[in-house]
């Protein structure tokens, strides 16, 4: 710990030395309409009604078990069609899909493939002609091992490529197309000149998703990495009213600063953000804060404050209160 302190250059560092406490931001937005919830008992939420502001940033904080997961239950019940959850579950079960596919980019680069070399654009699809035969396009296959379960190795004939050897013999500016899919979303930025596939890219960098490589199998991405990939596709959405369970689990510092940068962007759009969250940088950034408690289980599913991160650090009996005061002035 003492050496990621003496490293000036750290970004870590630069927050356990404390030289970024936080800050209250000078004004919060103010809300354009609201949404209302009503004697909320779920759980052991104790008959809540709370009027949540819209088109700002909301954040539900309490101690874990004091009812937050219960009150999102309740606010997307009572307010059907209106909210959108965006959780952490994986984007689609299925082990071919890739972030090429969802993004819709893998069409237009099998296109550009075929035209270049005058060949199908099935070639280039591993769902497809283009398949290496031994593993379907997998580029893997399962073993079974009896009691250890199912292991993934390499396929041995592609060497994990997916494809044919054939397919790969088809460059497109220089690449062929298990290159094109290795390159990550940052590299693919700058390969590519099609306005098409820069938008649907560029949606990706935005959220922070430029290290990930477009043939990157959407099974193995993080929670975390799932629901910014869900956030992304909704960056030119108005009007709506999201709610992001954690959305900093698993984030570096610096890709807390650029999420909350994402969430404040939707909110700029006209957006609702409700996100649940402990993070003290996002609390302090919000707008507004409802703050559930005191304890968990039975002794929690109360409203404990409701208002901006000011109004909130004036309630004593917040633990929230409590860890921000401590945060926002070093205590
Ligand atoms: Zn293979």
């Amino acid at each position: 710990m003492d050496e990621i302190k003496a490293s000036p250059a750290s970004i870590t560092a630069k927050y356990l030395n404390g030289s970024s406490l936080l800050e209250l931001p000078s004004q919060f937005r103010k809300g354009s309409g609201s949404l209302s919830i009503v004697n909320a008992s779920t759980h052991n939420l104790k008959n809540v009604s709370v009027v949540i502001p819209t088109g700002v940033l909301v954040a539900l904080t309490g101690v874990s078990g004091s009812g937050k997961s219960s009150l999102v239950e309740e606010v997307c019940e009572q307010n059907p069609n209106k909210v959108i959850l965006v959780d952490q579950s994986a984007v689609g079960a299925n082990q071919r899909g890739c972030i090429a596919t969802y993004t819709g980019t893998f069409d237009l680069i099998r296109k550009l493939f075929a035209q270049e070399n005058s060949v199908s654009a099935s070639l280039f699809s591993y769902n497809s002609t283009g398949a290496c035969d031994e593993c379907k396009g997998l580029g893997h296959m399962d073993i079974d091992m009896n009691f250890l379960g199912d292991i993934k190795i390499k396929c041995p004939k592609c060497d994990g490529k997916r494809y044919m050897s054939e397919v790969l013999k088809y460059l497109y500016n220089g690449k062929s197309i298990d290159q094109v899919l290795e390159s990550t979303v940052e590299e693919a930025l700058t390969f590519f000149s099609q306005k098409e596939i820069k938008d649907k890219l560029g949606m990706l960098a935005e959220v922070g998703l430029d290290y990930i490589e477009l043939g990157q199998s959407l099974d193995t991405l993080s929670g975390g990495e799932s629901q910014r990939l869900k956030l992304a596709s909704r960056l030119q959405s108005k009007g709506e009213f999201y709610i992001l369970d954690e959305p900093t689990s698993g984030l570096h510092f610096a890709d807390i600063e650029k999420l909350l940068n994402l969430l404040n962007r939707l909110v700029d759009n006209g957006n609702t953000v409700l996100v649940v969250e402990h993070n003290l940088k996002v609390i302090s950034s919000s707008d507004w804060v409802i703050d559930l408690g005191l304890e968990g289980g039975d002794k929690g599913g109360e409203l404990i404050a409701q208002g901006t991160p000011n109004d909130i650090l004036g309630c004593e009996r917040s633990y929230t209160a409590k860890y921000l005061k401590g945060a926002i002035k070093g205590e």
